[in-house]
């Protein structure tokens, strides 16, 4: 293509809001063989929601959500944002026989200090609140520390993940006390690009650092049958890498810190608008509405610019 196509093909994007980031990256778009989705915030809406609290022992709620809280304001997580949430509306919405003077004062005052904050990539968080040892995040932070999941916990989680819902697990000075059960919506579009990819000749692939069973929920969900789960952030570019090396052209979509490596490996990043700083700057293209409809409009903007010259 000229570079008179290559500009105008680049205003066309703009105007779809797909930015990107130099000519190389608009021609590698038209070979692609494969695109790659990360699932939270990039298939999904990214706007977690928890929509089940279950304390195991004798611990009030009111105290179980504001220890939960306490831990997870310090995260970034989606996750961390739902949990939130939750212990936020529960605690200033719910009637409480412990009902105290700051309920009506917005924030003030009701969530424990935390220290020693520790986010562990693809696990969860630790830190210490109140004194108390806290553990929040999935089954490998527990028994990474030496707990185990007894027998109904564990149905309490293959029960969420077979909904495609995610459990988090909380522990507390080695006793597991409580879990919660968060609900992430597929985007209104996602099912339908991804059959339009599809008719493409293009093949769909989800990656996710969130476990097998939620994962193949959601894939199967969104008509994905190429999954790998249960990813941790370094591994999501190993993922990109092992497609490449079958001579393979890869295109990466993802929104978080989590996804920059892969997308940067990728032959084609593709960024969400609304994703993290990071993941913008490693990718190819920045799709600003969030659309994952925009993927197409990309590799068709692609093909289009390349095969007129020819
Ligand atoms: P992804 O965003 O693809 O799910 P992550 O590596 O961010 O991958 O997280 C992997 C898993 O670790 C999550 O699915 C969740 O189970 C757990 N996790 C991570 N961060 C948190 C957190 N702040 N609170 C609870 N669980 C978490
Ligand atoms: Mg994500």
């Amino acid at each position: 293509a000229t570079p008179t196509a290559v500009m105008v093909a680049t205003g066309v994007g703009a105007k779809h809001g797909v930015l990107i980031k130099g000519g190389d990256a608009l021609e590698r778009a038209q070979k692609v063989n494969y695109v790659i989705f990360d699932k939270t915030g990039t298939l999904t809406q990214g706007k977690a929601t928890v929509t089940t609290a279950k304390v195991f022992t004798g611990m009030d709620r009111g105290e179980f959500l504001r220890l939960v809280a306490s831990a997870e304001a310090s995260s970034e997580h989606p996750l961390a944002k739902a949990v939130v949430e939750y212990a936020r509306h529960f605690h200033f919405f719910e009637p409480s026989e412990t009902k105290d003077s700051q309920k009506n004062d917005k924030d003030s005052g009701w969530l424990l200090d935390a220290s020693d904050f520790i986010a562990v990539p693809g696990r969860g968080v630790q830190c210490s609140v109140d004194g108390k040892h806290v553990l929040i995040g999935n089954r490998k932070l527990v028994t990474e520390n030496g707990m185990a999941i007894p027998k109904h916990i564990e149905k309490f989680l293959v029960e969420l993940e077979e909904g495609a819902q995610t459990g988090v697990l909380v522990a507390c000075d080695d006793v597991l006390v409580g879990a919660l059960g968060v609900a992430d919506p597929l985007k209104r579009e996602a099912a339908v690009v991804i059959e339009g990819l599809c008719k493409m000749g293009i093949r769909p692939v989800m990656v996710t650092g969130d476990n097998w069973r939620t994962a193949q929920a959601v894939a199967k969900e969104v008509g994905i049958h190429d999954v790998r789960a249960e990813v941790m952030p370094a591994g999501k570019a190993e993922v990109v890498r092992s497609f490449q090396s079958n001579g393979s052209v890869v295109a990466m979509v993802g929104d978080g810190i989590n996804d920059s490596p892969a997308l940067a490996a990728a032959d084609v990043g593709m960024a969400i608008g609304a994703g993290t700083d990071v993941a913008i700057e490693a990718a190819d293209y920045v799709l600003m509405r969030s659309n994952l409809e925009d993927v197409i409009t990309a590799i068709d903007l692609s093909k289009k610019t390349f095969s007129r010259i020819r």
